[in-house]
């Protein structure tokens, strides 16, 4: 292996060794058992000092482009340097603007006093509004990230011939993909299911995208379009242009200015919030926003990382499950009270009904140990199951097994977590927690919304209200915190 020395590795911690973002790697090369999963990781050479007053003065400075802002939080822009990255980076906004008729740029942070009232919080909830951005949800900022390394790579290799494209999405994370591989000129394959929008397979269309329309009943096991995407990633050696972390670590990139924008808008506002409440469908999402949140906090920009809190719908609900399997493995491993632990000789649909019972029934259970992980994060006491989770991590994600997903929120239905590892430390370390959401808070929170504020949010953009409806109900979040929400996707 050659030398890294780029301020900012890829470390994957199933191998547990660093490979440098120059060798073009998507997903981690190690194939044995357990959670591969690419995440940067800053060298001693990182410039800490640097990259806080940059970013303090961007921001004084009014910089809109949230890329630009935050290149110091980027691998993409350590690998090429800053100089080239920020060139690199000005044409495919200028192509952006020209092709959608906006770059990216910081998306708005409202505070909702009507709908905080409405969703019975007493002091603050702030809404992250993604409904503006290019085509119409957050998933653009993830792709751009994608997009900035490839085209690195390329300036780093004498501009050697733009590769094919891949993506599995249901709509958003293909639409946003669709603009952004048309502004770096590359051919896409989107694998969508047949039962997609006529309008977003039109607005794939549009932009030049080839839509591969697969069945739902394609597959045994897991994802249909997912594996269908995996296929043509192996076979015809495509680019793993999607946002799912362990496929692509560079997406996390990209959507990492999500959360950086946040944090830096509520400073500015001189607001704070205890929780952040994400939906979770494959979580990406959630870990991005988790890991810039942490990443401004080690250079002492933003206050410490709020309580993660994040929220799957009833219908499908892979990484609650995997939650609550790490919690019973701490349980064990402390002697900790925790009344339910996974079955395998049980049938898949009555471990996870009995799993839903008991999350009803013992919330009080659940949140003495949430905080007891927040305790003694740093400790042996987590730090030896999480090791124990990270070696036999097909224990705890496996696709969902239950019935056949379908909720208002689709676009959180994923059969898999994919981005499941990271995000579940963060929320252990943090001490939030991940729950089970019926259906008809979706319904209340889509209502809610649209009653309470101007934003034309989508069900799935705004499910993570539905999540905050519910840990109010149950008294996991006090009427007297203050919030933080996303809404990721535009009403079609
Ligand atoms: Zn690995």
């Amino acid at each position: 292996m050659r030398q890294i020395t780029s301020d900012m590795a890829l470390y994957c911690p199933a191998c547990q060794r660093l490979y440098d973002p120059r060798d073009r790697l998507f997903g981690c090369p190690g194939a044995d058992t357990g959670a591969h999963i690419l995440t940067k990781q800053w060298a001693d050479t990182f410039d800490r000092q640097k990259a806080e007053t940059s970013i303090r003065r961007n921001w004084v400075d009014g910089v809109t482009d949230s890329f630009a802002l935050f290149h110091h939080l980027s691998a993409t822009s350590h690998m090429l340097g800053a100089g080239r990255y920020l060139q690199l980076l000005n044409t495919l906004q200028d192509r952006l603007r020209s092709s959608e008729g906006i770059p990216f740029q910081v998306t708005p942070l409202v505070q909702t006093p009507a709908l905080a009232g409405a969703a019975g919080l007493k002091r603050g909830l702030w809404v992250k509004d993604e409904t503006g951005n290019i085509t119409g949800s957050h998933k653009g900022r993830h792709l751009m990230g994608s997009l900035l390394y490839l085209e690195g790579l390329r300036a780093l290799n004498q501009k050697t011939a733009r590769q094919v494209l891949a993506i599995y999405s249901c709509g958003n994370a293909a639409l946003a993909a669709s603009a952004v591989a048309r502004a770096g000129g590359y051919e896409l394959h989107a694998f969508v299911p047949d039962t997609v929008e006529k309008t977003v397979a039109q607005m794939l269309t549009d932009r030049g995208a080839v839509v591969e329309m697969i069945p739902r009943g394609a597959s045994d096991g897991g994802d249909p379009c997912y594996l269908a995407f995996r296929r043509a990633i192996e076979e015809k050696k495509w680019v793993p242009f999607s946002c799912s972390g362990n496929d692509n670590w560079s997406n996390i990139d990209g959507g990492e200015t999500l959360g950086a924008e946040m944090a830096m808008q509520l400073r500015a506002d001189g607001a704070e919030v205890s929780c952040l409440v994400i939906q979770v469908g494959g979580g990406a999402l959630a870990r991005a926003i988790s890991q810039a949140w942490a990443a401004l906090e080690r250079l002492e920009i933003s206050p410490h990382l709020p309580r993660i809190y994040v929220c799957q719908a009833a219908g499908s609900y892979p990484f609650v499950r995997a939650y609550y399997l790490a919690l019973a493995a701490i349980a064990r491993y402390n002697t900790l009270d925790f009344n339910w632990d996974y079955e395998r000789s049980g049938t898949p649909a009555a471990e996870l009904e009995r799993m839903r019972c008991f999350a009803e029934a013992s919330p009080h259970q659940i949140t003495a140990l949430a905080d007891f992980t927040c305790r003694h994060f740093e400790k042996d006491a987590v730090q030896s199951p999480l090791k124990e989770i990270l070696r036999h991590s097909e224990q705890f994600m496996w696709p969902w097994d239950g019935p056949l997903p379908a909720g208002l929120a689709h676009g959180i239905l994923d059969d898999l977590t994919y981005d499941w590892y990271y995000l579940l430390r963060s929320i252990l370390k943090s001490g939030g927690q991940a729950v089970i959401v019926e259906e008809e808070k979706f319904q209340t929170a889509h209502r809610l919304a649209h009653e309470h504020t101007k934003i034309n949010v989508s069900p799935t953009g705004c499910a993570g209200l539905a999540g905050l409806l519910k840990l109010i109900d149950t008294g996991t979040i006090a009427p007297t915190e203050n919030v933080g929400l996303f809404f990721t996707g535009i009403g079609r």
